[in-house]
């Protein structure tokens, strides 16, 4: 599963304006209202629309109600002949009471129950006594009764599923039939199985392969854990295999989990689509089934829908049944060994376009049929099979089955999900128009791809046991984002460089604080389980396994890989697996290390340390070194009291070089598993310096004296490419966030990056960027915001000046481009906008006027994001009307999307505050987008208190807008509080978690350590960053 990634934030735009650009904005009102003007603003809904609309929503909730009186009467019917068959299998058929065969399952009120279905008759007297006796049976034994466990009892198996569906479009519902196959290892008179927000409608036992029945005594839901009870008047025996039949019904629904639906409009037309996601725990709303990951079962399904629509499933259709009444039966081919979450269907009218691997695979792309004939699929199709390819030679493990499709919604709670042979991602994250997309935006969707295809064999071929250890499957895949694109693009060394700023140096941002949490973590309730798919498994899990990849070696863990997925191919693995197959891959090539060891401590232990390393006031070439764990905030209450920051220790894989002025010595790797240790170091001279972590490959901070730093800074400065590439981005990040912390003198960062203006490489600025960003948000308010603004700006304006503008290259191929150039001049240019730089501002300004006088859009397609935003934060309203008129013209989604972004940046109150409540009006912003827009508006110096009142505002509709996906709620209450840095908002942070009616809550205790930390800087080192930088600007 990809979440939702911003690869690169938002210009930090600046509240300062220049009087020249005073000057513009004025100007800028001249400009004459074109064909646009009137077209813009939020355009009035006529009452006759208003009118039509309503008719048809009220039509159509008569056809609904009419639809379903109908399915109920079906169903009914069904399950009465159901329950004659059943009878018959299971002798001469009794008086009917509770008994017999179980009708509709009670379902207890707010489970959920589709409006509708008719009220359950009340139980009998008889059935509710059984049931307290029985509950008193399991109190006796002091035992929790098997449905009100957090796990299932795991007495059952499920061997195989047969799941017949039929899809109602017209009304948003279905009805569903399975039989699962059980297997029993311990003999029990419970069926305990997930099933949530559903109405049963006939329940059957059958000893498989013999005709008898075993009777149903009465069936229940249990809500609390989300299963199904069927209580059976006798005990399934031990090693026989038995038939459940459950008959059922439920909603299409109008949320994104289960099986749902969502809309495009083609051609003026509303067209409906339905579709599932089922990771983590949602397939138990789509059917009754053993939802957790270690139940792997084979699964045959069946989909009936009108003729209009196609269904598509894990396998490819085997036939397809038409029957008269214009309803046609899919049966797909059965699906090997696999787990629940993974499962997908989904019932559209979309068109595809194919291409096939060398070894066969049938690989398509299904999108709204104006996208497929735009080509906007064609980009992803041609990677997927270049992947697939790479992957199968990678892993030494052919692609498991017939076909792979690849299906763009408009709608999905996550980028993408990578459901084994029907992977479903989210247009903006598949679909791409290679005139009007930038390098950003390809590397996005590329990388999401990547993600996907890799979790075809981590995560649908070999499954974690439990989803503590999610981060095994989301971390393989997110690091391998990088080794696949550099597959793809070999000059663009993602995993050498890349990969530092974007998941090392983010990760440790969240990881470094008190609140945050091991990388496995336990998990019992299925609303815990949301919760570890966070940045915390995906880029932690990164993290580790590149620095795993690295003191191995890659062949050997690549060979490591391979082991480990031809071993449990079909089957579920724990992290202990993964440990002691690569340890003996080690083995094998005589090293012996034992990996388990060593990474129970990175994936059991939250955080990470910072090493120092002490070189000058030692003899003999003997440096000391130490560890300790690294917090923002060291006042920050411990999570765990029972033990204290000191108790932390790691072994830590620590590569050292000695260097001097025109000469890096070849690195060792120390592992340093005490607190403190002498190590000799034999070719330190006395003007040598020393750099730790080489290459940044270990998830850790070094700190050096201060004579190292210094020394380290006049090396960058002389001749900065002695240290490589990625150590010069890893010095910057460290030295940033060790300053942060208070681990550093304020000034370090500042002088370190005075070497930039001689920096031709990317992943330098960009890591100056990064860390330059949240000490932005930390002054940007401030009185004297200026000098550090000042200070910023003539860090840049040469290089800016060197680079200039890109031409406007909309005739250029994106892939032709030369990446790295490209990405430095984007990121120069974003720098010396952002920081208010004069001629910047200016090409932004006339780039805008130009397209708005033309409309003609020469804006080169790598910095329109930068000169949006600078344009509508500069010029005046009537710029931003124009960006919103063209927010609802446009139908590319990479455009559409950066066009949203760019109205956050105006510093116009009204504006934000008006663009904040379109927001949740989910007509004019898609669900998933309101979120951006808030958090942007956050970031906005003008707009952070705004947003941050909205937000307090809105909670209740937010949180039951994204409370289920809480990964949107967490990313939304972070990005709304993390540049909150005064006492006073502390003070209203602190109160409305007090008042607020719950969720959320991992995300506000780790909102308020971040605000606590922002005010503590600002307390203990504003001053001292003024006091240098004044001083430092004077000479
Ligand atoms: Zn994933």
């Amino acid at each position: 599963m990809a979440l939702e990634e911003k690869r690169e934030k938002r210009p930090p735009v600046t509240p300062m304006m220049i009087e020249e650009e005073a000057a513009l904005r004025n100007g800028s009102r001249g400009l004459t209202p074109g064909p646009w003007a009137e077209a813009a603003g939020p355009r009035p809904r006529t009452t006759e629309r208003h009118i039509a609309v309503h008719k048809r929503l009220v039509l159509g909730f008569a056809v609904s109600i009419l639809a379903l009186l109908a399915v109920t009467m079906i169903a009914v019917l069904l399950s009465v002949r159901f329950e004659e068959c059943g009878a018959a299998a299971d002798g001469p058929p009794r008086a009917s009471g509770n008994g017999s065969l179980s009708g509709a399952a009670r379902q207890p009120p707010g489970a959920g129950q589709p409006p509708g279905q008719p009220e359950e008759e009340a139980r009998g007297g008889e059935a509710a006594e059984e049931e307290e006796e029985e509950e008193e049976e399991w109190q006796r034994r002091q035992e929790l009764p098997p449905w009100a466990r957090p796990r299932l009892p795991r007495h059952l198996r499920p061997l195989h599923y047969n799941l017949m569906l039929s899809a109602f479009m017209e009304n948003f519902t279905f009805s569903g039939e399975v039989n699962v196959q059980l297997e029993v290892r311990n003999a029990s008179r419970y069926i305990v199985l997930h099933a949530h927000r559903m109405h049963i409608e006939a329940v059957r036992v059958a000893e498989d392969k013999l005709a008898g029945g075993v009777r149903v005594a009465r069936t229940f839901f249990y809500p609390q854990t989300q299963v199904f009870v069927v209580v059976l008047n006798r005990s399934l025996e031990v090693q026989r295999s038995y038939n459940l039949k459950i008959i059922y019904n439920a909603l299409i629904e109008n949320e994104l989990l289960g099986f749902f639906r969502s809309s495009y409009v083609l051609h003026g037309e509303r067209r409906f689509l339905a579709v599932t996601q089922f990771s983590p725990t949602h397939a138990r709303k789509a059917f009754p089934c053993f939802d957790e990951p270690i139940y792997k079962a084979t699964f045959k399904i069946s989909i009936r829908h009108q003729a209009t629509y196609l269904s598509l499933s894990n396998m490819p259709v085997e036939t397809s049944v038409f029957e008269e009444d214009g309803w046609v039966t899919d049966h797909f081919s059965q699906t090997p060994l696999m787990s629940t979450y993974y499962l997908a269907w989904a019932v559209c009218n979309f068109t595809y376009r194919e291409t096939v691997t060398k070894s066969g695979v049938v690989v398509r792309l299904y999108a709204r049929p104006d996208a497929i004939r735009r080509g906007s699929g064609d980009y992803a199709l041609n990677i997927t099979r270049s992947l697939i390819e790479f992957y199968e030679d990678y892993f030494k493990v052919p692609y498991s089955l017939p076909k792979l499709d690849l299906l763009a919604v408009p709608k999905h709670p996550y980028a993408a999900m990578e459901n084994w042979g029907l992977s479903v991602f989210v247009e903006q994250r598949i679909l791409l128009d290679p005139s009007i997309s930038s390098i950003l935006y390809l590397l996005d969707v590329t990388m999401v791809i990547v993600h996907e295809l890799c979790h075809q064999w981590f995560g649908d071929l070999v499954t974690p046991v439990w989803w503590e250890d999610v981060w095994l499957k989301e971390g393989f895949a997110h690091y391998f984002e990088f080794v696949g694109t550099d597959y793809l693009y070999p000059g663009w060394n993602m995993e050498k460089q890349r990969f530092l700023t974007d998941v090392l140096h983010e990760v440790m941002l969240l990881d470094g604080l008190a609140s945050s949490h091991p990388v496995s973590q336990e998990v019992q309730q299925a609303t815990d389980i949301d919760r570890v798919f966070d940045w915390i498994a995906y880029k932690k899990g990164a993290a580790l396994i590149r620095m795993l990849a690295n003191f191995m070696g890659h062949s050997v863990f690549q060979m490591g890989l391979q082991d480990y997925l031809t071993i449990h191919k079909y089957g579920n693995a724990a992290r202990n697996d993964l440990w002691n197959t690569l340890s003996k891959a080690l083995k094998r090539v005589g090293k012996s290390v034992n990996i388990q060891e060593v990474m129970d401590q990175w994936t059991l232990q939250m955080g990470y340390p910072v090493i120092t390393i002490l070189g000058n006031e030692t003899t003999d070439n003997i440096i000391v070194i130490s560890q300790e764990r690294f917090v923002y905030d060291s006042d920050a209450k411990p999570k765990d009291p029972s033990r204290g920051d000191n108790s932390y220790l790691w072994q830590i894989p620590l590569t050292i070089a000695v260097g001097n002025t025109s000469h890096i010595s070849s690195e060792a790797i120390i592992w340093v598993s005490n607190k403190s240790e002498h190590h000799r170091i034999p070719a330190f001279e006395e003007a040598g310096w020393l750099l730790g972590n080489i290459n940044q490959t270990g998830y850790f901070r070094v700190n050096y004296d201060i004579r190292n730093w210094r020394l380290l800074i006049n090396q960058l400065t002389r001749n900065h490419e002695v240290i490589s590439v990625s150590n010069r981005a890893g010095l910057i990040d460290d030295a940033f966030n060790l300053a942060r912390a208070g681990y550093l003198p304020q000034n370090i960062p500042l002088e370190i990056i005075r070497y930039l203006s001689e920096e031709k490489d990317f992943l330098p600025w960009h890591a100056a960027s990064r860390a330059l960003y949240p000490l932005d948000k930390l002054l940007d308010r401030t009185e004297n915001y200026n000098i550090f603004n000042e200070y910023i700006l003539r860090q840049v304006a040469s290089m800016y000046l060197k680079l200039g503008w890109p031409m406007n290259n909309l005739n250029k191929s994106l892939v032709q481009a030369s990446y790295q150039h490209e990405e430095l001049r984007r990121e120069v240019i974003m720098l010396a906008c952002s920081f208010g730089n004069k001629h910047c501002h200016q090409q932004a300004a006339t780039l805008i006027s130009d397209w708005i006088s033309s409309n003609r859009n020469r804006i080169p397609l790598n910095v329109r994001d930068i000169v949006y935003c600078t344009g509508v934060s500069l010029m005046d309203e009537d710029v931003w009307e124009f960006i919103w008129m063209k927010f609802h013209s446009t139908t590319a989604v990479s455009e559409k999307k950066i066009l949203l972004e760019a109205l956050t940046c105006s510093d116009d109150r009204n504006l934000l505050n008006r663009l904040l409540n379109l927001s949740l009006n989910s007509e004019v912003v898609l669900d998933q987008d309101a979120i951006d827009v808030i958090i942007h508006v956050a970031r906005n110096p003008h707009g952070r208190d705004l947003a941050w009142k909205f937000f307090r505002e809105k909670w209740k509709i937010l949180n039951a807008r994204y409370g289920e996906a809480l990964f949107m709620n967490s990313k939304l209450v972070s990005g709304v509080t993390e540049f909150l840095n005064t006492e006073g908002e502390l003070r209203e942070l602190k109160n409305f978690i007090k008042s607020y009616e719950g969720g959320a809550a991992v995300s506000f205790s780790r909102a308020v350590e971040t605000v606590e930390a922002n005010v503590r800087w600002q307390r203990l080192y504003k001053e001292e960053l003024f006091h240098w930088l004044r001083k430092s600007l004077t000479h």
